[in-house]
């Protein structure tokens, strides 16, 4: 099974992934971990990363499609994959596209975690962080359940912070919806219940 994976930040396609990756040890390809992987090791494509991420530009498309392309000739893909954080434009998926049809691994879906960024906001705004050793529960915690030490909310969880993060998500990402639409491989799944409810679903409408 290839998936990509698409959802908003704070969306819980987190927690949706890392149930597949646990059931089905699909690996799940992180193209932010990946780069900072390869610039980390000094691979040959993390050079040319590190090039562009020091002047602070984006990585251009082909070096992330290359580093994709690279990490899926691993042999632990072969049951299939998860992709996150790629593609996030549909210039992008098309080229995502061609290199697994050179490949002959196309995509079985575009697995979409959708939630009302209402709802969203709500959720990582009431979020609040443990100083001692990292707990994330809500608002609601006046001191961390875990080990007793001060709870405390990030600063990318601010109301205008998020806000704009959803923003920036929705101008990109709503294109690539309709891509996938399309293409007849969007599977959208209602992200606005408890986890396992949702997971239940995901499974079922993967046909899995
Ligand atoms: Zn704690």
């Amino acid at each position: 099974m290839n998936i990509v994976l698409l959802g908003a930040p704070g969306a819980g396609k987190g927690t949706q992934a890392a149930k597949l990756v646990e059931e089905y040890e699909l690996p799940h390809i992180s193209t932010g971990d990946m780069l900072r992987a390869a610039v980390k090791e000094g691979t040959p494509l993390g050079k040319k990363a590190k090039s562009f991420m020091d002047a602070g530009d984006l990585v251009p498309d082909d070096v992330i499609i290359g580093l994709v392309t690279e990490r899926l000739q691993g042999k632990d893909t072969e049951k299939g994959f998860i992709l996150d954080g790629f593609p996030r434009t549909s210039a992008q998926a098309v080229a995502l596209d061609a290199e697994l049809s050179k490949l002959g691994r196309p995509l079985d879906a575009a697995l979409l975690i959708d939630v009302d960024p209402e709802v969203i906001v709500n959720r990582l705004t009431s979020r609040r962080m443990c100083k001692e050793c990292g707990y994330i529960g809500t608002i609601a915690d006046e001191t961390c359940p875990k080990c007793g030490g001060e709870m405390y909310q990030r600063d990318d969880d601010n109301e205008a912070t998020v806000r704009n993060r959803l923003d920036v998500y929705e101008k990109s990402t709503a294109p690539l919806i309709d891509y996938y639409r399309g293409c007849d491989l969007l599977v959208a799944i209602d992200g606005d219940r408890d986890p396992a409810v949702v997971y239940a679903d995901v499974k079922k409408s993967l046909g899995l």
